[in-house]
């Protein structure tokens, strides 16, 4: 397949992705989180072509994407009230919602789960496609499953191109990490998947969250997840990648002397100066929002630098640094060194 990309996202640009997903095909868009790869999400045989472009597995649900508050009601069977506070204070935004689900969301989209994730995007260009095709978009990040996720056109074009009908080019993400992901589909909101918005800027509207155990550990054989996507080893660079948890004397020491092949650092700024092996920053230490905006990017460019193993410093767990820390978890496949 020839796979249409346009460099900059026009009105012409959008208006003609938007009939390409109209007619079923699929389009790498932008998002303030991480690119997405949209298809009609009322279109079951365009939702399944999602799923082959990407190599997902069958049992992880897309989240859907609308362009203004009041196309939620067609999609789920009821809003509460938490619900529309949480809208209102963080939509358009990188918050998904998850409700139980009306009878017009397909199977392929829920991955057979009587519930269905929704969300409103803030950037404009996202916006503006859903508004032209005039349906909800499905939409999962835009890169080969288990890969990190894309932040930029780049990205997208390196995992997609020839898979998918067309790319839109819309700058780099601003947020770079995916949207959270609240559960408001069982007695208690719980948040199955941290991201943009932080739990502590969710509890200031709806008071307590739970975090789902998933968040921060790996589940066993057994369990079931509450959000499939978690269970995944997933956002992985060829490398293998630990977390070093620590203060940055014990980790300088611990990563020097390590012996281990074509071994790099993913440290925070200035870090690298005082380190003997070849390294790579991923922001500030003391601002998650950065790291966040950078991580993924990061971590595709050890790839192209040709790292055999990646010892990451460890982000602090709080606000933001939460999301950041679960990405990098999975993309260590869950391996932690205390030094
Ligand atoms: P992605 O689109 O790649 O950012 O992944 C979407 C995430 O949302 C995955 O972790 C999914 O498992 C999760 N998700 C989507 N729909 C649901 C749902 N109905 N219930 C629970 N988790 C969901
Ligand atoms: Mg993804």
């Amino acid at each position: 397949m020839k796979t249409l990309i346009f460099d900059t996202a026009t009105e012409s640009a959008i208006k003609t992705c938007a009939e390409i997903i109209k007619r079923g095909g699929l389009v790498g868009m932008p998002t303030e989180t991480v690119y997405g790869l949209a298809a009609n999400a009322l279109n079951g045989k365009a939702v399944a072509d999602i799923f082959k472009a990407k190599g997902r597995p069958q049992d992880n649900p897309l989240i859907v994407h609308i362009s203004r508050i009041d196309e939620l009601y067609p999609l789920v069977s009821e809003v509460p009230e938490t619900a529309l506070r949480l809208a209102k204070a963080f939509w358009p935004g990188p918050l998904t919602i998850i409700l139980p689900k009306s009878d017009i969301i397909p199977d392929e989209v829920t991955a057979g789960l009587n519930t269905v994730a929704v969300r409103m995007p803030s950037h404009p260009v996202a916006r503006r496609l859903i508004e032209l095709c005039g349906v909800p978009l499905a939409a999962p990040s835009a890169n080969s499953s288990g890969l990190p996720s894309p932040t930029t056109a780049e990205h997208v074009i390196r995992d997609m191109d020839g898979k998918i009908d067309a790319i839109l080019n819309g700058g780099a993400c601003d947020v770079g990490v995916e949207s959270t992901v609240i559960s408001l589909a069982g007695k208690k909101p719980r948040v199955l998947r941290p991201g943009g918005i932080s739990p502590e800027e969710l509890s200031s509207v709806i008071g307590e969250v739970e975090i789902d155990p998933a968040v921060l550990s790996q589940l066993r054989a057994e369990e079931v997840a509450a959000s499939p996507g978690m269970k995944y080893k997933h956002y992985s660079p060829k490398a293998k990648v630990y977390i070093v948890q620590g203060d940055f004397e014990n980790y300088k020491r611990y990563v020097e002397a390590a012996e281990s092949e074509n071994k790099f650092a993913l440290c925070f700024d200035g870090e690298e100066k005082e380190l003997t092996l070849p390294s790579l920053t991923y922001g500030h230490a003391k601002s998650p929002k950065e790291q966040a905006h950078r991580l993924f990017n990061a971590l595709r460019e050890l790839d192209d630098l040709g790292a055999g193993t990646v010892y990451a410093r460890s982000p602090e767990l709080s606000g933001m640094g939460l999301a950041v820390y679960n990405r990098l978890l999975r993309a260590a496949a869950f391996d932690i060194i205390e030094v």
